[in-house]
């Protein structure tokens, strides 16, 4: 629907509440006569949430013909993406998501919006990066670990891992009833297939899960699948140009803005021409 952009921003935020709302009710239940008096905004998508996740399912859905919008919390898209911008130097420098799995999903995506990709060194990254062994629980550092190189083990993950090939499909497909040993604490399971030298490594890749050792293994298999361990033993890929939000800032323009959600209103972020023309 073609219309000027005018009327109050809480109306066409509430226009907007109501079209996300249409997506989910049946439109028999909606008395559409009452929201009949403001600007009403049209698409087929409202995607709520502009992280990784919303912002490329919008520009997917764009890439089918489908007109989209996007909600999202903050005056950005990205999510978790965050990069840090040198004033001085104009050096860019990520420090939310860095890395991404070698997989084509993201080389076409990334190359999608002329962005090379590289493979990630910690030194590339952060040039004077070095890491520290922390006991946390005396927080002192711990000197004398040096971690075990991990390739044997890796190759003997490898190949536990292609016993469960339903797990490297995205979501969670399991047998009824799942394989027992996928059942059993990830500790037991290190014990059993000798997997120690990996553990370290693996455990970098758990943030969130606590300790690893004590959950069932299924979790820790699925989170360190096929495509974090290549990226493990080969490198995984990060932008070229240390500016993870490049992405972000370029799939904004073309969806041609967004909406900035707060707990009460909708607020018109940017210029909403692109989207209603
Ligand atoms: C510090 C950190 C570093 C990470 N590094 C990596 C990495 O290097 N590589 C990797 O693959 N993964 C990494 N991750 C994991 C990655 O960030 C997540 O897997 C990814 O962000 C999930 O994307 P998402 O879109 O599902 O969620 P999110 O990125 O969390 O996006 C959700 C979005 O929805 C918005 N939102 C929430 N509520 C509302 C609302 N009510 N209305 C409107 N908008 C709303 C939020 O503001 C956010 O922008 C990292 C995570 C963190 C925290």
């Amino acid at each position: 629907m073609k219309m000027a952009v005018q009327g109050t921003l809480r109306k066409l935020l509430l226009t907007s509440l109501f079209l996300a709302l249409t997506t989910a009710l049946p439109s028999s239940s909606i008395d559409a006569s009452i929201y009949s008096s403001s600007p009403i905004i049209k698409r087929d998508v409202c995607v709520i949430g502009g992280g990784s996740s919303g912002t490329y399912a919008a520009i997917g859905l764009r890439d089918r013909g489908k007109s989209v919008v996007v909600v999202e919390a903050k005056s950005v898209l990205g999510g978790h993406t965050n990069t840090y911008t040198d004033p001085p130097t104009n050096a860019t420098i990520d420090y939310g998501v860095i890395e991404y799995d070698n997989s084509p999903i993201v080389t076409s995506y990334f190359s999608r919006f002329k962005i090379p990709l590289t493979t990630l060194s910690n030194t590339a990254t952060v040039p004077s990066l070095q890491e520290y062994y922390v006991d946390f629980r005396t927080g002192k550092n711990v000197t004398e670990y040096i971690p075990t190189d991990p390739t044997a083990a890796f190759g003997t993950y490898a190949a536990q891992l292609a016993k469960y090939s339903f797990l490297n499909t995205p979501g969670w497909h399991l047998p009824d009833p799942a394989p027992s040993e996928l059942l059993m604490p990830f500790g037991d399971f290190v014990k059993k297939h000798n997997l120690d030298g990996a553990v370290f490594t693996i455990n970098e890749y758990a943030q969130g899960f606590g300790d690893i050792l004590s959950i069932p293994t299924l979790y820790v298999l699925k989170n360190f699948g096929q495509a974090v361990l290549a990226g493990a033993q080969t490198g995984f890929l990060t932008t070229a140009r240390h500016d993870n939000s490049e992405l972000y800032r370029k799939a904004r323009a073309e969806l041609g803005g967004m909406f900035t959600a707060t707990t009460t209103t909708l607020q018109e972020e940017e210029l909403l021409s692109p989207w209603l023309s």
